[in-house]
C-alpha cells in the first residue's frame, strides 16, 4: 500500500497504471504492479511439497510458503487469518 504522508493521517494513495496517486494533492509515486502467483489447497495437497522444485523452476521469482508465519500469526491455537493475509500481502509487496 502507497500513502501520502502530506496528510494526517496519511491518505491512501489510488492506482492509476504504473503509479501511485494522491487523490487529495495529487502527488504520484512509482507502482508498477506484477503478477502475484498463489498455490492454494486443501491441508495435506502437496503445497509445500512441491516448494523448492518449484523455487528451482521460477528462478527469477521469489518463492515463499505461506506456512513460514502460521506460527508467529497464531495465539491461543488460532490462526489470525485476516491479519495473516495482510503480513504476507506485505511482504510481496516490499519484494515486488
Ligand atoms: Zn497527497
Amino acid at each position: 500500500m502507497h500513502y501520502c504522508q502530506r496528510w494526517e493521517p496519511a491518505v491512501t494513495l489510488d492506482p492509476s497504471a504504473d503509479v501511485a496517486v494522491c487523490a487529495r494533492c495529487g502527488w504520484t509515486e512509482p507502482a508498477r504492479r506484477e503478477p502475484l502467483y498463489v498455490v492454494t489447497g486443501a491441508s495435506g495437497s502437496g503445497k509445500s511439497a512441491i516448494l523448492a522444485p518449484l523455487a528451482a523452476t521460477l528462478a527469477e521469482c521469489v518463492v515463499f510458503d505461506v506456512d513460514w508465519l502460521i506460527d508467529p500469526m497464531t495465539s491461543g491455537g488460532s490462526v489470525a487469518w485476516a491479519a495473516f493475509r495482510d503480513a504476507w500481502l506485505s511482504v510481496a509487496h516490499g519484494i515486488a
